[in-house]
């Protein structure tokens, strides 16, 4: 795994066999423009410095690690979270924005366009935009729209314009269709900003190094409190851009054994759940190939989480090449156990997590117990905030229990 940065992607996007770029010649054309900037710009000491104060002074990076003294006491082990809850706007997402953002800035372009699904991605877009003084421009599903009725007004007082998706099922995968199409009618102005490690090459590749933040500091963090490296690194996938983060910091090293944890729902019964690379097959969906859940003509299935931010029905690329590699182990945690480490982790140690954090959070609870000598670093993604009002009115308060 030496030099693994250098190898994965190859020129072409590809992790493997996996990634690349599936589009039509005028959007290769574009998304060949959009690398070479990016290849030169990211490097420039004008790029990097501007990022690095950013993060620091906006961002309030680096973001600490903790030691989670109850939660080991109660289940074994020695578990540690990367408290990504405490970056700007409360979740990961913002670190791979900003860089999104930046070099819309140093493109020249005026606007950044994306798409939607619960509006997590949305609100850090429209942070970024409004950070950088850009038009901002989100596609959202309708059903959607109504869901996540708080995530649409922050967009909105931070500046963007929502525009509704009314084909087909209102959500997730036909925002994507009309960002796209949006995009390609003004790529001069306007740069299309992914929400994760998927969609064509660059985009896996450029969220993923703006992700790295993540797993640079975790290891420099976790070698200083503990002076060695962590046995195991936990974190949730969706498309899986903080896993990506986290799991960058360690991957060159063998000895520290990598898992990302996808959301098993109710049951593995088809759409009642979005474990793509447990119970997926490689396919191509929205411009790239990796692990996909999709029926015999290759249609992705529909999907299901507790957590909004885990349900697409593929997978970054690089996950998908990782599994094959045996590099990281996936696994699933289903909504009941996440359910109860959301609680747990709200009581013994103070901190409300995410939903999707909490399949992590739930996922090493179960490591924990199984291997009492061990550490345990978690990456927790986002705080829990945005989802009080959905656990309670559904699973009721800890005294209801
Ligand atoms: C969006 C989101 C995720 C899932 O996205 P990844 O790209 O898989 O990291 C996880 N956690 C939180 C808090 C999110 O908002």
């Amino acid at each position: 795994m030496k030099n693994y940065f250098k190898q994965y992607p190859d020129a072409n996007g590809f992790f493997k066999e996996y990634g690349g770029a599936f589009l039509p010649p005028d959007l290769i054309e574009e998304m060949n423009r959009i690398t070479d900037a990016y290849h030169s710009i990211s490097k420039s000491h004008n790029f990097i410095s501007e990022l690095r104060s950013i993060r620091k002074h906006f961002q309030g990076r680096p973001t600490p690690v903790y030691f989670c003294q109850n939660l080991s006491a109660k289940y074994g082990g020695r578990i540690y979270l990367k408290r990504e809850d405490l970056n700007h706007t409360g979740a990961h997402k913002l670190n791979h924005c900003m860089g999104e953002a930046l070099l819309a800035k140093h493109l020249g372009k005026k606007k950044l366009i994306a798409e939607t699904g619960a509006g997590q991605h949305g609100v850090a877009l429209a942070t970024a935009a409004a950070y950088f003084g850009l038009e901002c421009e989100i596609h959202m599903g309708e059903v959607d729209i109504a869901k996540e009725h708080p995530n649409v007004v922050r967009m909105k007082i931070l500046g963007a314009t929502v525009v509704p998706v009314t084909h087909g099922l209102k959500t997730l995968k036909e925002a994507v269709d009309s960002a796209f199409g949006a995009y390609l009618k003004d790529t001069a102005t306007t740069l299309y900003c992914i929400g994760s490690v998927v969609g064509p090459h660059p985009f896996p590749m450029m969220v993923r190094d703006f992700q790295r933040v993540v797993g640079i500091e975790a290891q420099a963090q976790f070698f200083e409190m503990t002076g060695e490296e962590p046995d195991h690194v936990v974190a949730c996938v969706g498309g899986g851009s903080n896993a990506m983060g986290i799991f960058s910091g360690y991957i060159e090293n063998k000895e520290v054994k990598l898992h990302g944890v996808e959301p098993g729902g109710i049951s593995n019964k088809k759409g009642d759940h979005a474990s793509t690379l447990t119970y997926g097959k490689p396919g191509v969906l929205h411009g790239f190939k990796s692990y996909l859940l999709q029926d015999e003509k290759g249609e992705p299935d529909p999907v299901y989480s507790v957590a909004s931010g885990l349900d697409y029905p593929s997978v970054g690329p690089e996950h998908s090449m990782l599994k094959d590699m045996e590099r990281v182990n996936y696994e699933v945690a289903n909504d009941e156990e996440t359910i109860d480490a959301f609680f747990e982790l709200s009581r013994l140690e103070g901190i409300i997590p995410a939903l999707e954090s909490a399949h992590a959070v739930a996922y090493a609870m179960k490591l924990a117990t199984k291997n009492p000598q061990k550490s345990i670093l978690i990456n927790l993604s986002g705080r829990g905030d945005k989802d009080l009002d959905f656990v309670v009115d559904t699973y009721g308060l800890p005294e209801d229990r």
